[in-house]
């Protein structure tokens, strides 16, 4: 790797590794309808805020060895996760799109896909704080990719909303509204035809996990699973592999029979 594209390669890993600081803060108050900007981040167990030199993402939870500085309680592994998680993420983003808008895009959207996932794990919501600035913010970056871009963005934003729509009325509560809103961010960022690629992935990955959770009894049939996490990581799997996916199906031979 050259130089240049090796400091590229840092830079877009450690603006990563900041974001995902910023989705854990987002992840934990996003929720309870707090301010992501003030006040300062405390230690759920002491109430400490904590300081600067212990914010490193990854690198103070290895330093401080899991635990707090001033109670010595354990900090959750979850943090350094999605700190190195988005990290990677944004660093793919840059591998696949290379220094451009696309790769600034694919990094927001991977951002917002991040926070969907543990926010829905946890409290079995997606805000309405992550929808809908993400619909805005996809449809901005369709509409600086040209007119005919913003419409295949538009419409399938739209499309998988009332897909979505349709779903929730069908299954009477299976599904919500977050995820409604949440499709139409993914088809806003994605457009058509990769947001039925990213739909496709989702549903199959919530099939095989609920038939997982089914066989092995963690689950009963009529325990809830949130989709929210299926279907953002459906978006980021299509995010980077959508097209190819699409491209694939356009030349399988029985397609469209
Ligand atoms: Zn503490």
């Amino acid at each position: 790797m050259r130089g240049v594209a090796m400091a590229e390669a840092v830079v877009a890993t450690l603006l990563g590794a900041m974001a995902g600081s910023f989705a854990n803060v987002a992840i934990h108050r996003l929720p309870r309808q707090e301010s992501l900007v003030a006040p300062r981040s405390r230690c759920p167990h002491c109430g400490h805020p904590i300081r600067a030199r212990d914010n490193i993402p990854v690198l103070s939870f290895l330093w401080l060895r899991g635990r707090c500085r001033d109670c010595g309680r354990p900090i959750s592994w979850r943090y350094p996760l999605v700190e190195a998680l988005t990290a990677l993420l944004f660093l793919a983003a840059w591998w696949w799109f290379g220094r451009s808008l696309g790769a600034l895009r694919a990094g927001i959207f991977a951002l917002i896909m991040v926070i969907v996932i543990f926010v829905d794990l946890d409290h079995r919501i997606i805000p309405n704080a992550v929808t809908y600035p993400g619909l805005i913010i996809g449809l901005l970056f369709a509409l600086a990719g040209g007119p005919r871009t913003l419409l295949l963005s538009v419409g399938a934003a739209v499309g998988a909303g009332l897909l979505f729509l349709v779903i929730a009325v069908a299954s009477r509560g299976g599904m919500g509204g977050g995820d409604i809103k949440l499709a139409a961010v993914m088809g806003a960022f994605l457009g058509w035809p990769v947001v039925a690629a990213a739909l496709f992935i989702s549903f199959t990955l919530g099939g095989l996990v609920g038939l997982a959770l089914l066989a092995t009894g963690r689950r009963r049939r009529k325990d809830p699973v949130p989709f929210g996490p299926f279907l953002a990581a459906g978006g980021l799997a299509a995010l980077f592999w959508g097209q190819l996916l699409v491209q694939w199906y356009m030349k399988w031979p029985l397609h469209g029979v």
